[in-house]
């Protein structure tokens, strides 16, 4: 999949994609479209944020031969900030039927902006090589996205990686900032941030219109 990279953000540029991103930009799209969209959309960036996935090579008989292959060999956590990381997290766990799901809790208090936790059910501890991918589709001002990737340093969890729709440069920034070895796969990089947080152009409330609320 045709995707912009530097070394910590992995913009996926695929056509289908940018497609699927428009439909949900579209302040016409229904909420029952949107919520298929978005599904399809998180199923192209978890494929994308998955392109690294440790390895292991086995071999394997054939009806006809022996080939090499391989499995996957990482210990993965999902945790998708609720709600919206929940559009996420479904199609990461088809994908990787294995993965652990902790989730996480966090709202906006809508003065501050600031990130309120009022949920994380988190173990005490994790593989100190798990990897992490963040669910949340907004990565806007960046205090959930903080919030959240700082519950798994003091883990010692080091290999995260954050999912999103649509990315601010607020937001990156903020992120990189404090964790620089995050990795950010995003489907857009926006302009920039409105005076309530929200993502312009971006697509308004993720959560609300996939919910239908
Ligand atoms: N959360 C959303 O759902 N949308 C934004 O634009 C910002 C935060």
């Amino acid at each position: 999949m045709a995707a912009k990279t530097d070394t910590q953000l992995k913009v996926v540029s695929h056509p289908l994609v940018k497609q699927l991103l428009t439909r949900l930009r579209d302040y016409q799209t229904p909420s029952s479209e949107f919520r298929l969209r978005a599904s399809q959309l998180s199923r192209h960036l978890m494929y994308e944020a998955f392109s690294d996935l440790s390895t292991r090579e086995i071999g394997v008989e054939t009806p006809v031969g022996s080939a090499k292959g391989i499995v996957l060999s990482d210990y993965l956590i999902l945790a998708p900030v609720l709600r919206a990381g929940l559009i996420l997290s479904e199609p990461a766990q088809e994908l990787f039927p294995a993965a652990r799901i902790y989730h996480i809790g966090l709202r906006r208090d809508e003065t501050t902006l600031q990130a309120i936790s009022y949920y994380a059910k988190l173990p005490e501890a994790v593989p100190p090589d798990s990897r992490v991918y963040i669910l949340d589709p907004m990565l806007a001002t960046g205090g959930s996205a903080v919030a959240a990737i700082s519950l798994f340093d003091k883990l010692g969890v080091k290999l995260v990686n954050l999912v999103s729709f649509v990315a601010s440069p607020e937001g990156i920034k903020r992120v990189h900032d404090k964790f620089p070895h995050v990795q950010i796969v995003t489907a857009s990089v926006d302009n920039n941030l409105n005076e309530h947080g929200y993502i312009v152009p971006g697509l308004g409330d993720a959560g609300d219109r996939i919910f239908g609320t």
